[in-house]
Protein backbone atom coordinates (compact mmCIF):
# COMPACT_ATOMS: atom_id res chain seq x y z
CA UNK A 1 0.00 0.00 0.00
CA UNK A 2 1.66 3.43 -0.83
CA UNK A 3 -0.18 5.19 1.86
CA UNK A 4 -0.17 9.12 1.18
CA UNK A 5 -1.07 10.55 4.57
CA UNK A 6 -0.26 8.48 7.80
CA UNK A 7 -3.21 6.14 8.32
CA UNK A 8 -2.84 6.35 12.60
CA UNK A 9 -2.90 10.42 12.52
CA UNK A 10 -3.59 11.90 9.41
CA UNK A 11 -0.78 13.95 9.30
CA UNK A 12 0.74 14.35 5.15
CA UNK A 13 3.21 12.12 4.68
CA UNK A 14 7.17 13.28 4.26
CA UNK A 15 9.54 11.49 2.30
CA UNK A 16 13.01 10.03 3.83
CA UNK A 17 15.31 8.10 2.93
CA UNK A 18 16.29 4.96 3.63
CA UNK A 19 19.34 3.99 2.57
CA UNK A 20 18.50 0.36 1.41
CA UNK A 21 15.01 1.66 -0.17
CA UNK A 22 15.47 4.81 -1.17
CA UNK A 23 12.72 7.39 -0.36
CA UNK A 24 9.90 6.06 1.50
CA UNK A 25 6.78 7.67 3.13
CA UNK A 26 7.67 8.74 6.49
CA UNK A 27 5.16 10.32 9.71
CA UNK A 28 7.33 12.41 11.67
CA UNK A 29 4.18 12.37 14.12
CA UNK A 30 4.77 9.01 14.78
CA UNK A 31 8.33 8.34 13.78
CA UNK A 32 6.82 5.84 11.10
CA UNK A 33 7.96 4.90 7.62
CA UNK A 34 5.25 3.09 5.48
CA UNK A 35 6.84 0.90 3.03
CA UNK A 36 5.08 -0.39 0.12
CA UNK A 37 4.96 -4.21 0.92
CA UNK A 38 2.79 -6.34 0.37
CA UNK A 39 0.07 -8.37 2.89
CA UNK A 40 1.92 -12.23 3.85
CA UNK A 41 -0.39 -14.78 3.49
CA UNK A 42 -0.06 -18.34 3.34
CA UNK A 43 -1.74 -21.12 1.78
CA UNK A 44 -1.60 -25.13 2.26
CA UNK A 45 -2.42 -28.29 0.99
CA UNK A 46 -3.12 -30.80 3.24
CA UNK A 47 -3.58 -34.49 2.21
CA UNK A 48 -4.56 -37.39 4.16
CA UNK A 49 -3.90 -40.68 2.31
CA UNK A 50 -5.06 -40.39 -1.43
CA UNK A 51 -7.55 -37.50 -0.15
CA UNK A 52 -6.54 -33.42 -0.24
CA UNK A 53 -8.58 -30.80 2.19
CA UNK A 54 -10.84 -28.48 -0.29
CA UNK A 55 -12.71 -25.51 1.12
CA UNK A 56 -15.81 -23.58 -0.87
CA UNK A 57 -15.41 -19.76 0.35
CA UNK A 58 -17.95 -18.22 -2.33
CA UNK A 59 -16.63 -14.56 -1.74
CA UNK A 60 -13.45 -15.46 -3.27
CA UNK A 61 -14.47 -18.38 -5.74
CA UNK A 62 -18.26 -18.38 -6.69
CA UNK A 63 -17.75 -21.75 -8.36
CA UNK A 64 -14.67 -23.47 -7.43
CA UNK A 65 -13.51 -25.28 -4.92
CA UNK A 66 -9.99 -23.82 -3.06
CA UNK A 67 -7.22 -24.52 -0.70
CA UNK A 68 -6.82 -23.28 2.69
CA UNK A 69 -5.92 -20.10 3.54
CA UNK A 70 -5.12 -17.16 5.83
CA UNK A 71 -3.20 -14.35 6.85
CA UNK A 72 -0.55 -13.84 8.99
CA UNK A 73 -0.54 -12.19 12.05
CA UNK A 74 1.89 -10.31 13.95
CA UNK A 75 3.85 -11.59 16.17
CA UNK A 76 3.18 -15.13 14.77
CA UNK A 77 5.85 -16.93 12.75
CA UNK A 78 4.74 -18.36 9.07
CA UNK A 79 4.58 -21.76 10.62
CA UNK A 80 2.74 -20.76 13.11
CA UNK A 81 0.30 -19.23 10.86
CA UNK A 82 -0.33 -22.43 9.29
CA UNK A 83 -1.30 -24.35 12.24
CA UNK A 84 -3.44 -21.74 13.46
CA UNK A 85 -5.50 -21.36 10.24
CA UNK A 86 -5.88 -25.07 9.93
CA UNK A 87 -6.94 -25.49 13.21
CA UNK A 88 -9.59 -23.04 13.06
CA UNK A 89 -10.66 -23.22 9.91
CA UNK A 90 -11.16 -26.79 9.46
CA UNK A 91 -10.34 -28.25 13.00
CA UNK A 92 -7.55 -30.24 12.15
CA UNK A 93 -4.33 -30.45 13.17
CA UNK A 94 -1.29 -31.25 10.49
CA UNK A 95 2.25 -32.32 10.73
CA UNK A 96 5.18 -32.56 8.14
CA UNK A 97 4.65 -28.53 6.81
CA UNK A 98 6.74 -28.65 4.14
CA UNK A 99 7.28 -25.26 1.89
CA UNK A 100 6.48 -25.01 -1.53
CA UNK A 101 7.91 -21.50 -2.43
CA UNK A 102 6.19 -18.10 -2.99
CA UNK A 103 3.42 -16.70 -5.23
CA UNK A 104 2.39 -12.86 -5.76
CA UNK A 105 -1.08 -11.62 -5.79
CA UNK A 106 -0.42 -7.85 -7.07
CA UNK A 107 -3.37 -6.64 -7.86
CA UNK A 108 -4.33 -7.31 -4.33
CA UNK A 109 -0.61 -6.62 -2.40
CA UNK A 110 -0.80 -10.39 -1.27
CA UNK A 111 2.28 -12.55 -1.28
CA UNK A 112 1.52 -15.84 -0.69
CA UNK A 113 3.76 -18.50 1.28
CA UNK A 114 2.83 -21.82 -0.12
CA UNK A 115 2.70 -25.15 1.76
CA UNK A 116 1.38 -28.58 1.60
CA UNK A 117 1.17 -30.41 5.15
CA UNK A 118 0.02 -34.09 6.17
CA UNK A 119 -3.22 -34.75 8.75
CA UNK A 120 -2.71 -35.41 12.25
CA UNK A 121 -5.50 -35.62 13.98
CA UNK A 122 -9.36 -34.07 14.51
CA UNK A 123 -12.20 -34.51 12.84
CA UNK A 124 -13.85 -31.47 10.59
CA UNK A 125 -15.28 -29.03 12.23
CA UNK A 126 -16.10 -26.48 9.72
CA UNK A 127 -15.66 -22.62 11.13
CA UNK A 128 -18.75 -20.13 10.54
CA UNK A 129 -16.60 -17.94 8.26
CA UNK A 130 -15.98 -21.52 5.78
CA UNK A 131 -19.06 -22.49 3.90
CA UNK A 132 -17.58 -26.06 3.03
CA UNK A 133 -14.96 -27.99 3.95
CA UNK A 134 -14.14 -31.54 3.29
CA UNK A 135 -11.83 -34.14 1.94
CA UNK A 136 -11.83 -34.42 -2.13
CA UNK A 137 -9.80 -37.28 -4.23
CA UNK A 138 -6.54 -35.67 -4.75
CA UNK A 139 -7.28 -37.21 -8.45
CA UNK A 140 -10.35 -34.63 -8.82
CA UNK A 141 -8.96 -31.99 -7.14
CA UNK A 142 -7.64 -30.24 -10.37
CA UNK A 143 -11.09 -30.21 -11.67
CA UNK A 144 -13.06 -28.93 -8.78
CA UNK A 145 -10.66 -26.10 -8.37
CA UNK A 146 -11.52 -24.37 -11.56
CA UNK A 147 -10.85 -20.89 -10.91
CA UNK A 148 -7.92 -21.21 -8.46
CA UNK A 149 -5.00 -20.77 -10.63
CA UNK A 150 -2.90 -20.59 -7.53
CA UNK A 151 -4.77 -23.17 -6.19
CA UNK A 152 -4.00 -25.68 -8.84
CA UNK A 153 -0.33 -25.11 -9.37
CA UNK A 154 -0.16 -25.70 -5.78
CA UNK A 155 -2.28 -29.49 -6.30
CA UNK A 156 0.42 -30.32 -9.36
CA UNK A 157 3.76 -29.53 -7.45
CA UNK A 158 1.97 -31.64 -4.63
CA UNK A 159 1.56 -34.17 -7.14
CA UNK A 160 4.61 -34.18 -7.79
CA UNK A 161 5.85 -33.98 -4.57
CA UNK A 162 3.80 -37.60 -3.86
CA UNK A 163 5.37 -39.00 -6.88
CA UNK A 164 2.62 -39.24 -8.32
CA UNK A 165 2.26 -40.72 -11.97
CA UNK A 166 -0.85 -41.12 -12.94
CA UNK A 167 -2.92 -39.21 -15.68
CA UNK A 168 -6.26 -38.91 -14.15
CA UNK A 169 -5.45 -35.86 -11.89
CA UNK A 170 -4.59 -33.58 -14.51
CA UNK A 171 -7.45 -34.95 -16.94
CA UNK A 172 -9.53 -31.28 -16.60
CA UNK A 173 -6.29 -29.22 -17.43
CA UNK A 174 -5.77 -28.17 -21.12
CA UNK A 175 -2.06 -29.19 -22.33
CA UNK A 176 -1.38 -25.32 -21.90
CA UNK A 177 -1.79 -24.53 -18.34
CA UNK A 178 0.04 -28.00 -17.67
CA UNK A 179 3.23 -26.82 -19.04
ZN1 LIG B 1 1.17 9.71 11.99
Amino acid sequence: MKFKYCPICGTKLEEKYSWDEGKVPFCPVDNIMYFDTPKPCIIVAILKGDKILLLKQSYIFKDSKVLLSGYVNNGETVEETVHREVLEEAGLKIKNLKYLGSECLESKEIIMLTFMAEYESGEINKSPEVEWVDWSNIEDALCEMNEDKIGKKIVKKVLKEIGYNGEKAYRCESDNSNA
